[in-house]
């Protein structure tokens, strides 16, 4: 492994091709995969631990399940790439839309980053209007406009987080704290005709776990409403993952634009972003609207994905997904209680996540006054005892189809060990 880590070092900046990997907020080396299973990975030296990453969301009915390696061995004989119409785009375009009616239209890209970046064209396209409001702690890729976090004070414009955009993009990105209607009220008064739309994380996973308080997305679709803008869910974390719908499922609440990613591939790389027709019929070759892209629905990664969701849609998944991962959310939480830890958390089917905070955590503010160095030390202690974590307090953490209640068990057992010596 440190050979393997050493020679990364020179070969990739920070040596990993996506910058949490590297563990920089927890300390220590990351583990070098060997290979997926179920509900757990393997390290290159043998060292079996419990994946509560699960590839950062794909996973969700297990690594390497045996009917989405089938569906890819089937496609594989067939070609893996065609760049020209299939079946099988439509098949998935079907299983989407009979799960997120919303999205009446879509086109599938290959990233959740991709999704999000396009869909704030056709919302320019669409509104004509310029700016965007995004809440800070949400992530939606690393697209230029959303490297974006709200300053200090309530109408912040913004600034950019990354050296490389140009301020005149971040400038067209406002920000406001999540949860925090009356802000998002002052930043379209102070904004007039000028919002195209507004683009969240209906549950957020990016600033650790954070559930919108009651009121607080119903709020977001009048406002929009009152001031022409469009609403965007963010759902590539949430979607087919908090409920066979997503967030707007589980909430009820209807945007006007979705973004897909992570589930949606079932572990190979695919995006997805859609909504009202009319919107979707601003894009080329319907519409004016550039938007390309060579691989995009790719047939294995179609075939991949529709496999994930049919097996998603057996009786009792969700139900499955609720029962170990509210059991994991509510162990944990006892265990640092007993262990004289104050932490908050929660989990809504397949997604969870818990601070180091007596909380409540409303917003990334609020998740950023949580104890990170005791993650940290609780991160390592809970690797040296075969649990695989999310490496950072900021990010949500996945269960599987496969996660039982043995591993729960197990992994509240390795916390409530790990607590004591905190
Ligand atoms: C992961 C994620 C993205 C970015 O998706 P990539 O496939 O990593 O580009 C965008 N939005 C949200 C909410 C995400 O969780």
């Amino acid at each position: 492994m440190v050979q393997i880590l050493a020679e990364a070092q020179d070969l990739f900046p920070g040596g990993v091709n996506s910058p949490v990997r590297a563990f920089k907020s927890v300390g220590g080396d990351p583990i070098v995969f060997d290979k997926v299973k179920g509900a757990y990975c393997w390290d290159v030296d043998g060292n079996k631990y419990i994946d509560y990453i699960g590839s950062w969301g794909p996973a969700i009915v297990g690594a390497a399940h045996p009917e989405v390696l089938a569906a890819l061995h089937a496609q594989l004989e067939k070609g893996t790439s065609f760049g020209a119409p299939s079946a099988l785009e439509n098949v998935l375009g079907r299983l989407v839309r009979d799960r997120v009616p919303s999205v009446e239209m879509m086109r599938f890209v290959n990233s959740g980053t991709e999704a999000c970046l396009s869909v704030v064209r056709v919302m320019r396209a669409f509104t004509r209007r310029e700016k965007i409001l995004k809440f800070s702690g949400c992530y939606h890729g690393h697209a230029d406009q959303f490297l974006v976090q709200a300053g200090s004070g309530v109408v912040t414009l913004g600034l950019a987080d990354s050296p490389g955009v140009m301020p005149s993009t971040a400038a067209a990105t406002l920000t406001a704290p999540y949860n925090d209607l009356e802000a998002v009220r002052a930043v379209f008064e102070a904004n007039r005709d000028q919002i195209a739309g507004v683009i969240l994380e209906p549950v957020v996973g990016n600033a650790g776990y954070i559930e919108p308080q009651p009121g607080f997305l119903q709020g977001l679709r009048e406002l929009t409403h009152e001031h022409g803008a469009l609403l965007c869910f963010d759902e590539v974390m949430t979607g087919f993952r908090i409920a066979r719908g997503g967030a707007q499922d589980y909430y009820g609440i209807t945007p006007d634009l979705t973004t897909l990613g992570k589930v949606i591939g079932g572990g190979l790389p695919v995006g997805a972003y859609g909504g009202r027709r009319e919107i979707l019929e601003m894009v080329a070759p319907s519409g004016p609207v550039y938007q390309a892209g060579t691989l995009s629905g790719n047939p294995l990664a179609m075939a991949a994905g529709i496999a994930t969701l049919e097996i998603l849609d057996r009786p009792g998944a969700y139900e499955h997904l609720q029962a170990v991962t509210s059991r994991l959310v509510q162990g944990l939480l006892q265990a640092a209680e007993e262990t004289g830890h104050a932490a908050c958390g929660g989990s809504i089917n397949g997604m969870f996540g818990f601070f180091f905070a007596a909380g409540p955590v409303r917003n990334f503010e609020e998740a950023k006054r949580a104890d990170a160095a005791k993650f940290g030390r609780f991160h390592r202690a809970m690797l040296e005892r075969g649990v695989y974590l999310a490496p950072s307090q900021f990010e949500a953490g996945f269960t599987s189809l496969a996660h039982t209640e043995e591993d729960v068990d197990a992994t509240i057992e390795a916390a409530r060990e790990s607590m004591r010596g905190l």
